[in-house]
Parts: C-alpha cells; structure tokens; sequence
C-alpha cells in the first residue's frame, strides 16, 4: 500500500535524521559522547568533573575512590579531547608505568576497535607513520611538524619522552607506595611534578590532577594548599551520613556545601557503610572517599615499632630472640579466604612472659592456604608450640577448618576459640590502640631482620603492615590482634564459643585441658 510505504520511507528517515543529531551532539558534549560510546550512565558527578576542567586552565579534582576517575578522565577525555583536534599533544601522568600502560592500551583498542567512536570521529585514525608503543601513540593530524606523540602515558617519576603538552592530565599520580610505603619518594614526586612535568606546558596549555588524598606532606597536598599553584579545586566527598555526595569548591570546606546523588549502581549508602566500618576502617575510608590526609600521628605504631624493635643479623630468627621455654603460648589465626580481595591466612603465636607481661612472637607465618592447607599450617604451629588457646576470627569459615582438622588428624581436639564480637573490624580498630601502647611501653620485642624494603618474609610482613596501619593489608596485624587477645583472656571476657564439638560435656573437657 503506497500509504505505509510513505511512512516506512519516513520513519527510516527520521532516524536518520535522529541519528546524524545524535552525532553533532556526541561531538560537542562529552557527556553524550561517553554514554554513545561506551553506553555507560553517566554519572552527575562526572559531568561536573568535566564541565569543571573545561572551564578552568588548572583543575584540581578530589573524587571518591573507585568512582570512575581513570575511566572519565584518562579514557573519555584524552579521546574526546583529541577527535575534536587530532593536533592537541596530551601527557597522561598516572603514579606508575604500569597504570599508565594500561590506561594507554585502553585508549589504544578503542581507537582501534570502537565503532561508534569511528562514527562519531571518522578522522581519529592511528597515524601511517610512527609506531605505537606501550606508551605513545600518535594519530592522523594535519600538521606536519608535530614531533610529539599525541598521547604518551607515563608515570610521575618517568622522564618524558616529548617536550612539549597541550595538556597534562594528572590521573592519581600520588599513591600508597610513593606517599607512605616510601616517604623518601613525597619529594622526588614534587619534584617530578615541577621539573619534569610543568616544563612541557605549551602557553595556553591546560592541566587536569584528579587523585585522592593520601599525605598531608605529599605532592596533592601542596597544589591544594599553596596559593602559588594556581589551581583551581572541586572537592566531592561522601556525605557523613552516607547518603549523598557533597560537593564544594576550594581547599577548604564551607559551612554551606551542594549535594548531589550517589552513584546508586556502584556505591549505594549499604556498600559504601560496609566499606567504612567492615573493610578499610574510617581513618582509611575518610582519606579515601572524604579525602582527609593522613598524618604521621594517624600511624598509631609508629611510636611503639621504634620503641620495641631489637634489631638482629640478617640470617636471625625469631627462636634467635630465646624467649623462656617455660612461658606460655598463644596463638592468633585470621582465616584470609573468608575475605574478598586476595587476604591471606595468617598465623601469630606468642610467648608471654608471666611475670613483665612481655610478649615475645615465637611463630609467625603468612599465605595463600587453601583451606586444609590451613589447617595444616595450624597444625605444625601447635605441634611446635603447643599453645595454650588458639583464637580463629569467627566466620563462616571457622567451622569449616575444624572439620579439615578432624580430617586430617582424625578428630584431634585443639584448644581453638571462634571470637566472636559485634563487628570485627570495629572491635580491631578499638583494640589495636592497646597493642600499640604495649609496644610503646616496649613490652612486645619486634625483631628487624633488616632484610630491606621489597622482603616478604613474615617477619617484614608484619613490621610493615604495623608501620602503615590503619592503610593497606592487616592479616598479620589480625592475627597478632587475635593472639594477644587469647593471652588476656582472663581480663575482660569476649563471646566465646568452642568449635569442632557441640556437646557440652565435651567443651568442659577442652576448657580444662586449655587452661
Ligand atoms: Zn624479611
């Protein structure tokens, strides 16, 4: 019928129509660009990143963690930026070449590979001549006498391979391990930043730095506070009841702040509660997603490491610092597999000194166990040590690693407690400040083997992991946790409940033969 013909005639040309003005948008608005080609939702918050470094020639952006920063600002941006001029010279600066080589071999296979990109920016072609490596490409552009690569990703401490930037785009260049795993290189990113990096600004040239907080000494730090900088500074941080997203401008917090909603998909209020108080602890969740700095006094061993560590030759052991063969033992375990993230098992045991109440570690070993791997870990520990109370983390898991005992040892009964307690994390968080002063009071003995900074014995293992609490892995600080607990368990009496047998006569039998 010539009647529905016209009308499929129409229809067909009105999505065209519908489709070429898709496509002038995706042009001019980064937004559209990103959902057309990537078909993510994009967030309120990411608009606001953009709309903010387009406006001014130096942005400083503390975003929350893991809300999408690399994505927006090293994969959209950098493309974006380059299929409205194909001639800008981008640096990508991230904390290390590795991040870097990711970001850039993102950008790589969407150039290559993305056909949407293809249609919104038909010109953005790999260049014929030049050749892409892992951490330069170069794409089609009309001007000849450009020698710099279009983009090059690097990290901060990297030299340049250019000398010349239309725009830096800093993507967290400060991280853990440059801020407070090697204080040492604070300055060496600072001066990275000025020497290496700055120099390369064309005039007119723009600079993006989104990050999070790390140190109250490092790099972000000074761009936020000195004045000399010249940045400009937009600040979204997770409200203090969790529900929205504050948003303000400048280094300092105003009274009156924006709200802008959650990411709902990726960080609804549940997860990021559970992130506060079950997996960082909220010294670290307020850096992370709140961006206050640490400082040195946020290290709450620091202190008490330098007042206990004995120092001891390279080839030492721990049976090297001769505690009493008559002091008692404890043991600590904190079942790593229970733990999403890669944890490890961890298994401390001590010797108390009855007398000064000084704890000596006796035993100390850390892996990636499987769990009767676990089990047998445990096992070894208490034929050598013969502890008096082994204190496991109570968690789904525990039941299952006196089953694996049974099986492996046929039914040998270890003096093993589930700790129970309201919520562990928090509970760690309130009594590791104990242990600290312990320590502080020197009445722990903390060997230092001085193996150096890359050692991953057990002995290294735990001395960093209380040098950088309440930041990064704390498996070994559980377990010791978990092991001083046991040898105070006289004191105040935590929920405890004996696994591996359900009959109570049984557990008399376990409570008199542990104590
Ligand atoms: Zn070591």
């Amino acid at each position: 019928m010539p009647q529905a013909h016209q009308i499929n005639e129409d229809s067909l040309r009105l999505r065209k129509l519908k489709q070429k003005q898709r496509l002038i948008l995706t042009r001019k608005k980064i937004g559209a660009f990103c959902s057309y080609v990537f078909r993510w939702e994009q967030q309120r918050l990411h608009d606001k990143w953009h709309e903010f470094a387009d406006k001014h020639a130096r942005a400083l952006i503390f975003a929350p963690q893991l809300h999408g920063k690399t994505t927006q600002m090293s994969l959209v941006r950098p493309l974006f930026r380059l299929g409205q001029n194909p001639n800008r010279l981008l640096k990508i600066v991230s904390c290390n070449d590795d991040k870097a080589v990711d970001i850039l071999g993102a950008i790589a296979k969407t150039i290559e590979f993305n056909r949407r990109l293809n249609e919104v920016f038909p010109d953005l072609q790999p260049a014929e001549r030049g050749t892409w490596t892992k951490h330069q490409i170069t794409v089609k552009r009309d001007s000849s006498s450009l020698i710099d690569a279009s983009i090059e990703a690097l990290g901060i401490l990297s030299t340049a391979g250019g000398d010349r930037a239309t725009d830096l785009m800093f993507d967290d260049p400060v991280d853990f391990r440059n801020s407070i795993l090697q204080p040492s290189l604070r300055k060496m990113v600072k001066r990275s930043y000025t020497a290496t990096w700055l120099g390369l600004l064309v005039k007119g040239g723009r600079v993006t730095y989104i990050c999070n907080a790390w140190h109250y000494d490092d790099l972000t730090h000074d761009l936020k506070n000195k004045p000399n900088f010249h940045y400009n500074i937009l600040n979204h941080a997770i409200s203090e009841d969790f529900s929205h997203i504050e948003e303000w401008m400048g280094s300092r917090r105003p009274k009156r702040v924006r709200r802008l909603p959650l990411w709902e998909k990726q960080w609804p209020k549940k997860r990021l509660i559970h992130e506060a108080f079950e997996e960082r602890g909220s010294l670290d969740f307020n850096r992370a997603f709140r961006h206050l700095a640490m400082e040195s006094k946020m290290f709450p061993f620091t202190r008490g490491l330098q007042e206990s560590t004995i120092n001891m030759e390279e080839d030492s052991e721990l049976v090297d610092l001769k505690p009493s063969p008559d002091f008692p033992r404890f043991t600590g375990m904190d079942l790593g597999s229970a733990r999403k993230g890669g944890a490890q098992t961890a298994i401390f045991t001590l010797a108390l000194d009855p007398a000064t109440l000084t704890r000596w570690p006796t035993d100390i070993r850390v892996g990636h166990w499987s769990g009767p791997d676990s089990a047998r870990e445990l096992l070894a520990v208490y034929k050598k040590e013969q502890p008096f109370a082994i204190f496991v983390e109570n968690n789904a898991y525990q039941g299952t690693l006196a089953e694996w005992i049974e099986e492996i040892e046929g039914g040998m009964e270890l003096p093993i407690f589930g700790f129970y307690t309201g919520s562990q994390k928090f509970d760690l968080e309130m009594g590791l400040p104990g242990v600290a002063l312990q320590m502080e009071k020197k009445l722990w003995k903390v060997p230092n083997f001085g193996h150096g900074p890359s050692c991953q014995c057990a002995v290294c293992q735990w001395r960093e992991e209380l040098a950088n609490h309440p930041i990064g892995s704390r498996d070994l600080v559980m377990a010791m946790w978990l092991a001083d607990r046991a040898c105070k368990r006289e004191g105040e009496e935590p929920s405890i409940r004996f696994i591996g047998g359900s009959e109570e006569e049984e557990d008399e039998e376990v409570l008199e033969r542990a104590f």
